[in-house]
């Protein structure tokens, strides 16, 4: 499933995800453009790249038509030269979001336990320092709650160096709906969230990835 139809999926579920709208050309990448608002950010559309910045397709904070037109062909460009082989749909155009503080959620599936959920801060603290919680599906309120607090970077999430302290109950909210969302769609396989902008007034996933199980 690519971003577009992950975020559809889980925004019919109450899930929190950005308006990310599909253009299939450069012009068509520049008028959503300019319907969705600047500054705006551009990724790549294609079933068969699931790490997308690492080839070469994503590009932010892009401030004008020119710069997304330039950007379109820079990733068309990178993803030709690194992956000539994937189908590509076009591109994901969405709004840049504002800085908050980036943490991701994760479901896989254990062979005992069945769907697990995984929560962390983004960035160098999970992929360096694999400070993630983990708790078995359905979670509980209490749960929800555990995990947010097991992690050794939760001070981060109260505020530092002038940020704004993240209202931590949307996030257990939002652990508690994807909780609901894994239970009640069995065929999905794999759930990454990542990242999910946390702020004082709300939660908000910019990137999403889903598994589905074997001809499902
Ligand atoms: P991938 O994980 O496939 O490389 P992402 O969609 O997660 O691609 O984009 C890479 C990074 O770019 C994210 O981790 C996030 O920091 C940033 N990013 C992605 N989308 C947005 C957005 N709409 N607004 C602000 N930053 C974004
Ligand atoms: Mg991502």
């Amino acid at each position: 499933m690519t971003e577009i139809e992950a975020k559809e999926f889980l925004g019919q579920a109450g899930i929190s995800v950005n308006d990310t709208r599909l253009a299939v050309s450069k012009e068509a990448a520049i008028s959503v453009s300019r319907q969705i608002g600047f500054p705006v950010v551009l990724k790549i559309a294609s079933p068969d790249i699931v790490h997308k910045s690492d080839a070469g397709g994503v590009k932010l904070g892009l401030k004008t038509s020119k710069q997304v037109g330039k950007a379109y062909d820079d990733i068309l460009e990178a993803i030709g030269r690194k992956h000539p082989e994937a189908a590509i749909q076009g591109v994901s155009v969405q709004k840049m979001a504002r800085p908050g503080v980036e943490v991701i959620i994760g479901m896989s599936k254990d062979a005992h336990f069945g769907p697990v959920l995984m929560f962390g801060l983004g960035g160098v603290l999970v992929e360096v320092l694999k400070d993630v919680s983990f708790r078995v599906v359905p979670l509980t309120r209490r749960d929800a709650r555990e995990m947010l607090r097991e992690i050794k970077g939760y001070p981060l999430l109260e505020g530092y160096r002038g940020q704004e302290p993240v209202d931590v109950s949307n996030l257990e909210e939002l652990l508690l709906k994807v909780s609901t969302f894994v239970e009640q769609n069995p065929g999905v396989r794999e759930l990454d969230l990542n990242p999910v902008f946390a702020y004082s007034d709300g939660v908000v996933a910019v990137d999403a990835r889903i598994v589905m199980e074997e001809g499902k």
